[in-house]
């Protein structure tokens, strides 16, 4: 990103401090400090803290080791580094002053607040992801692209995959889901990982992989993604290991309409919950609502999961350049789980799907 983008970014947040009556914003190492900056800071005991008042310069308390990291010669912020016999609390204060509402990101540990709380008083603490929402929902153009670019590449790596996997059956999860992992690798996408589920493990949306050995009649789910300048790919495919039963097939193509139901739901000025209820609906009048156990889909971009979120209660409206994915899944508890999920962006006219890779049921051995 420019450093014009970074500036405008800038002054953008401090006129919603102005407008939401916040005298100056706290952020800890997050996604947040480096949409606004650039900053990648280290997450750990040492403190950094971007300081960003609503009038005037950005400012940041750096550990002195770390400065040479944090110090990138574009002026944009000012570095305040301090040595390990030092109380970084106190200079945080110092640099904070009199303010009197302070709005602070949710990525700065409690400790850090607590300690900064001691300090200044009469403050009025308030959430600071409401600072940023607005600004980080709608992706510019220089982001979508990065979006894109990560979606091609995993959907590369998943044909890749399906092509050369090979014998899967034998493997356990951890070593199946590596093959995908270093394929992603190798196609460009920067620090994949990701979840699997086989067999029973697949009706538990979450599960992670462990050493459970795939065998043939199991049902796969494969959950990955990667970055490309920072930004998110998030896919999820489906398969089976051997010939599937009539069930499997019946429910594979199920969460395959209410992906495509979700997807053609997407227009400016639809309510978020709207992308929900079109999964929803569709599941539950085939019967299988009960097993449909999650929102149908989140925000993507410097985080896997950020704002918006798709879901019953969200009334916002979509919005042009809203990322987000499009995730339906049935989870049968000790048979299978299915899921497929896309990236998909709001444009003027509706959606368009990141990822072009087929939703085909691929039987592999
Ligand atoms: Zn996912
Ligand atoms: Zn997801």
């Amino acid at each position: 990103m420019s450093d014009t983008t970074y500036r405008r970014r800038l002054e953008t947040a401090q006129s919603v401090l102005r407008e939401r009556g916040i005298d100056q914003l706290l952020l800890g190492p997050s996604a947040d400090l480096t949409y606004l900056t650039g900053i990648h800071a280290h997450v750990s005991e040492r403190l950094n803290l971007l300081i960003l008042p609503a009038e005037g310069e950005p400012s940041m308390v750096v550990p002195g080791l770390e400065a040479p990291l944090i110090h990138d010669g574009s002026g944009r912020v000012t570095l305040h580094a301090w040595g390990d016999a030092d109380v970084p609390a106190d200079l945080a204060a110092s640099l904070i002053g009199d303010a009197k509402s302070i709005a602070v990101g949710n990525k700065l540990w409690a400790s850090f607040l607590i300690r900064l709380q001691d300090r200044l008083t009469g403050v009025n603490w308030t959430e600071g992801d409401p600072v940023l929402r607005d600004l980080r929902m709608c992706k510019d153009a220089e982001e979508i692209a990065a979006l894109d670019e990560a979606a091609r590449l995993t959907d590369e790596a998943w044909m890749l995959f399906v092509q050369q996997s090979g014998t899967l059956a034998g493997l356990t999860e951890l070593q199946a889901l590596s093959k995908l992992i270093s394929i992603s690798e190798e196609v460009g996408l920067y620090k994949p990982s990701g979840i699997i589920g086989t067999g029973p493990n697949s009706a538990s949306p979450h599960h992670g992989g462990n050493e459970r050995v795939l065998q043939e009649g199991d049902a796969l789910v494969f959950d990955w993604g990667g970055q490309i300048d920072g930004y998110y790919s998030d896919v999820t495919r489906s398969a089976h290991l051997g010939e599937p039963g009539e069930e499997y097939r019946k429910v594979y193509g199920i969460v395959n309409d209410a992906n495509q139901a979700t997807f053609e739901a997407v227009k400016p000025g639809v309510a978020l919950q709207e992308l929900d209820r079109a999964a929803r609906n569709l599941i539950t009048e085939a019967g299988y609502g009960e097993y449909f156990v999650h929102r149908v889909g989140h925000g993507l971009g410097l985080e896997i999961h950020e704002e918006p979120f798709l879901v019953e209660g969200n009334t916002l409206p979509l919005q042009v350049g809203m990322v987000f994915s499009d995730e339906p899944g049935i989870y049968m508890p000790g048979k299978f789980g299915v899921r497929i999920e896309d990236s998909v962006v709001c444009e003027a006219e509706g959606g368009r799907r990141l990822n072009l890779s087929t939703h085909e049921l691929f039987i592999l051995a």
